[in-house]
């Protein structure tokens, strides 16, 4: 078996049997030697290309049933950390190991006796902090410090934390970093605190040959409209639908809900446990609809998603990636859908400087125009920070999409504070995934080319 080849322990070989894994995937195959020789490693690879068995070989090699903790794993948000601590229990199940999670927005205690008993921790930065702050995690026995995601979390404002847990660890240790992007921040941190780092590169999950892009240009009003038509119209499976704020993807799911559409949301405005809940109820269906911003969906591994839609459009293209990365995945086939208003224009153009992505623009199809356009979502984007010059005509919007060199104009806020703080209630603050250096994607990309409201709309009818 190609997996033997890379050293792995036969308890893992055995689950990875288990769960049909016929070869490892390219950031296995190239990272796992060196993660098990000790080696500290930087691998460029984004959601869904197999980086959690990638590290977690590494972490199952080194570490024991001991109950110290043994391997830190840092990810961005408590979604990953669930999601990673799911991973690791599935692959360590018969090495033993025992692996809690740490994020906010959950009471202490738990996670207080749950370290007390871990060999691994997987945790959110600013949860961790607060641990390390109150003496109730013991770093000393620490072997392995993973980063996963970091240009995410880096993204969110989250490098001091990372940089102060990092200094709490002990200097004798493996340290693993995994990025979609390796930005210079990520360069200069690795210099700081690594030990002559291996780098490996791979290609983007996303197979560019299935996927494919489009855009529609049409005034804000429209929106709920035409997202209505295409939705009740393409042939799909699971969808998600991005949002730029809370307020947005809590009145787009009520106004699908409205439409008999089968809606279901998140963000981060919604209780921990009603997002994991959402989730699986989501990966359940065969056919349903996910209305979430960037932040409540990042890093998430979500198979049969057919299409994304980009609602709002993010301002980087490194976002854009991100969110068209959620679909044709694994030799699947995948729309990316982006509906752009004179609202998004700046946006969009920003995301057209790479020069790496091909979208094609559509002309509109013939749809119905609802009632349930409202001018409040409208106005609530308006009384923020827009993302464009306001209202626009009726019909298409004027002008094709140059690909535009002229400087992005960027007067975002940059965000602080902890993950459960970062995702922004209005237009004004952008999500999480704005926070700082959310303009400048300088990192070398990888191939891209490639409320309570929710709770109604887990109620609603599906509309086939
Ligand atoms: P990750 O990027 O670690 O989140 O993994 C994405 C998905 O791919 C998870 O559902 C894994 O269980 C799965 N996976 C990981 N490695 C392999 C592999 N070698 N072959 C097939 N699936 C894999």
């Amino acid at each position: 078996m190609a997996f033997r080849r890379l050293g792995i322990k036969e308890e893992v070989i055995k689950v990875i049997e288990e769960e049909n894994f016929e070869k490892p995937s390219e950031i296995q195959e190239k990272a796992i030697p060196f993660v098990l020789q000790g080696k500290d490693v930087i691998a460029q690879a984004a959601t869904g290309s197999g980086k959690t068995l990638a590290f977690g070989a590494g972490i199952m090699h080194t570490c024991k049933n001991e109950e110290r903790i043994q391997a830190l794993v840092l990810v961005p948000t408590r979604e990953l950390a669930e999601q990673v601590a799911g991973s690791m229990k599935k692959f360590s199940k018969y090495h033993f190991l025992r692996t809690n999670v740490v994020y906010g927005g959950v009471g202490m205690g738990m996670q207080v006796k749950g370290l007390r008993y871990s060999d691994v921790v997987v945790a959110t930065p600013g949860r961790l902090l607060d641990h390390i702050g109150r003496g109730t995690i013991d770093l000393r026995f620490l072997k392995i410090l993973v980063l996963d995601e970091a240009d995410r979390m880096f993204d969110m404002g989250f490098i001091r934390d990372v940089e102060k847990i990092i200094r709490a660890c002990p200097e004798k240790r493996q340290t693993l970093m995994f990025s979609a992007t390796i930005s210079p921040e990520i360069a200069h941190l690795a210099k700081k605190y690594m030990n002559n780092p291996i780098e490996v590169e791979v290609e983007s999950y996303v197979d560019p040959s299935k996927l494919k892009q489009f855009v529609y240009s049409l005034d804000e009003s429209n929106k709920l409209s035409l997202l209505t038509h295409l939705l009740k119209n393409e042939d799909s499976e699971l969808i998600m639908v991005f949002c730029a704020t809370r307020h947005r993807v809590d009145i787009v799911a009520r106004k699908l809900e409205s439409q008999g559409i089968y809606t279901l949301a998140i963000h981060g405005g919604v209780a921990q446990n009603k997002r994991m809940r959402v989730m699986e109820e989501f990966q359940r269906q065969k056919t349903s609809v996910l209305v979430c911003t960037d932040v409540a969906a990042r890093g998430l591994d979500i198979k049969g998603v057919s299409h994304v839609y980009n609602y709002d459009i993010p301002n980087d293209s490194k976002e854009y990636v991100h969110r068209i990365g959620r679909t044709a995945r694994a030799g699947e086939k995948g729309k990316a859908i982006s509906l752009v208003s004179n609202m998004d224009r700046e946006n969009f153009e920003n995301i057209l400087k790479n020069p790496e992505l091909t979208i094609k623009e559509e002309v509109l199809p013939k749809f119905e125009k609802l009632s349930i356009e409202t001018k409040e979502h409208d106005s609530h984007r308006r009384s923020g920070r827009g993302g464009g010059h306001g209202g626009g005509s009726h019909g298409r919007s004027s002008g094709g999409w140059g690909r535009s060199r002229n400087n992005f104009r960027d007067n975002r806020s940059n965000s602080g504070g902890r993950e459960e703080r970062r995702e922004s209630r209005g237009w004004g603050r952008r999500d999480e995934s704005h926070g700082r250096n959310n303009n400048q994607d300088r990192g070398r990309r990888y191939h891209s080319r490639n409320s309570g409201r929710s709770e109604r709309s887990e109620r609603s009818r599906r509309w086939r």
